[in-house]
């Protein structure tokens, strides 16, 4: 098999398996081939990895963060070094074409251990609080073991995120990628140990719906980090209150990019085309519902068709591919359902909406779509779809797109594309979202906090608040004269 890691989990620097667990495939989607068969961890896994992690704990946060940090940054340099095979390994877990992970995937995650190796030596003090005589100070220590679970969208990305700053506030980890994407974080793993990480520091271990709860629910774990759905953010969130376990949330979203008539046009194009076709439209932040003031509204689609269907659909291994198939056959099928709504509920078809030619019968395919004439009602507008399908509804005025961007149980992400600063800045102040952009989409640069609000989640990721989800603060008084006592 192609992809075929030693063992199934990662656990104390060494490969390990255990066959007693579920076995399962991880599935090319390309192709529909079995590239790995891998085995789900039995609650015998998830106790070694949590102890694992619970004994090489101590001796990692008691390091200065300067050494932390040059472990963390030695890994991204491998990273970098290994971007080529790590990238084509994404590809075969995702099916996202080879042109994209090769620029966003490991890359991204390299970023993050280089950002918060080399910032946190100086980001994790403390404050000197006077209080005339005597004084305070604060410590900011780690919460111990941290839990991490992936989504299948960005799984090297999300391996990275979640750990490069449990591990630099002196944590360690325990990481479960998703069941539809389990290979790249074992590389992950492979790495920092490689770049010298102690063993039990960094461990992965597989498994779905049933495996998390046995991590989320552990008394020995100190918080919970979730990148999924919402459905599964309230389910994680609610076990991790039942044992007041700390938690970030990244979950799904609806969010709104607004185009007014002064944007301009091709740059406002290109952000929605961004925004909704980039990894086969499987991103949470995607701007899925299009508002387009009127005055451009016609040139905006017309031109938007014409780009949309210029779009290369393909091997995703092919260097000239721009779309991928989606990652797995549940998740097409549930964007084909989405797709016939749409249609029987009276949006317009613009373009796309079925299966592309020339590509393998049992690769997980789709065209990229647009559907014009979308109202605030319609199921298309409302729910995630988490595939390539773009809502191009219309609007009149500010006021009015504000409020119906607004009118969503979401608030991940916003976006704004309009030649006018004020208005620009006026419109993002009032738009509740967690991430937003101005005249572009999606980026996500490792220094600027990334997280949703409502229903989105809370918690941040990514730049120095992360620091904040995976330390506190311990605050102690000294005395610097003797104790006045009424007794
Ligand atoms: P999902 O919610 O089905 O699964 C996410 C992860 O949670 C998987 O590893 C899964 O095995 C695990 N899981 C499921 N039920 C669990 C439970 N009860 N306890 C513990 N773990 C459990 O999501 P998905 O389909 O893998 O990913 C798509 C979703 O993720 C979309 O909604 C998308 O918007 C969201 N997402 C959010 C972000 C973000 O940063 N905000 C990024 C990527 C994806």
């Amino acid at each position: 098999m192609k992809a075929q890691p030693p063992a199934s989990h990662f656990i104390d620097g060494e490969y390990v398996e255990d066959t007693n667990g579920a076995a399962f495939d991880s599935i090319y989607p390309a192709t529909g081939e079995v590239i790995a068969r891998l085995h789900a961890a039995t609650p015998a896994i998830v106790e070694k990895a949590i102890a694992a992690a619970k004994r090489a704990q101590g001796e990692w946060a008691a390091m200065s963060p300067t050494a932390r940090g040059r472990i963390l940054k030695r890994a991204a340099d491998i990273m970098r070094e290994r971007n080529r095979e790590l990238s084509e390994l994404e590809t075969l877990d995702t099916g996202k074409p080879i042109q994209e992970t090769i620029v966003a995937d490991p890359t991204s995650g390299a970023d993050a251990f280089e950002f918060f190796g080399g910032v946190a030596a100086a980001a994790l003090n403390g404050d000197y609080i006077p209080l005339g005589g005597d004084f305070a100070f604060t410590k900011r220590v780690p919460l111990g073991v941290c839990v991490g679970i992936g989504a299948w969208n960005y799984p090297q990305q999300i391996a990275c995120w979640k750990g490069a700053p449990a591990l630099i506030s002196g944590n360690a980890m325990v990481f479960k990628p998703s069941e539809n994407t389990p290979l790249g974080a074992l590389k992950i793993a492979e790495i920092l140990f490689e770049a010298g990480l102690p063993k039990g520091l960094y461990n992965v271990i597989q498994g779905d719906r049933t495996t998390g709860p046995l991590l989320v629910n552990h008394r020995d774990v100190a918080k919970v980090s979730l990148t999924g759905s919402v459905e599964t953010g309230r389910k994680v969130a609610g076990a991790a209150a039942s044992s007041l376990k700390h938690v970030t949330m990244e979950l799904g979203g609806k969010s709104p990019l607004i185009v007014f008539d002064d944007a301009d046009l091709e740059s406002a194009i290109g952000g929605a085309m961004l925004g909704n076709f980039y990894s086969t439209g499987q991103v949470c932040s995607n701007g899925t519902r299009v508002f387009v003031q009127k005055g451009i509204k016609d040139r905006f689609l017309s031109r938007l068709k014409e780009r949309t269907e210029k779009i290369i659909i393909g091997d995703p291994m092919a260097e000239e591919t721009q779309l991928g198939p989606m990652v797995s056959r549940a998740q097409l099928d549930k964007v084909f359902a989405y797709i016939e709504k749409g249609k029987a509920e009276g949006a317009t078809l613009l373009t796309g909406g079925g299966i592309p030619n020339d590509v393998s019968a049992e690769g997980t395919y789709i065209q990229p779509t647009v559907f014009a004439d979308v109202t605030d009602g319609m199921t298309i507008a409302r729910e995630e779809i988490f595939g390539p399908v773009m809502c191009v509804l219309d609007f009149d005025d500010e006021d009015e797109v504000i409020a119906r961007a607004n009118g969503t149980e979401f608030g991940l992400s916003a976006g704004v594309f309009t030649a006018d600063l004020t208005r620009a800045h006026r419109v993002v102040d009032r738009l509740e979202a967690g991430t937003l952009w101005i005249n572009t989409y999606n980026l996500a640069p490792v220094e600027v906090p990334f997280g949703g609000s409502k229903q989105s989640g809370f918690g941040r990721e990514n730049s120095l608040a992360a620091l904040n989800h995976y330390t506190e603060l311990k605050s102690v008084y000294v005395a610097m004269g003797p104790v006045q006592s009424p007794y």
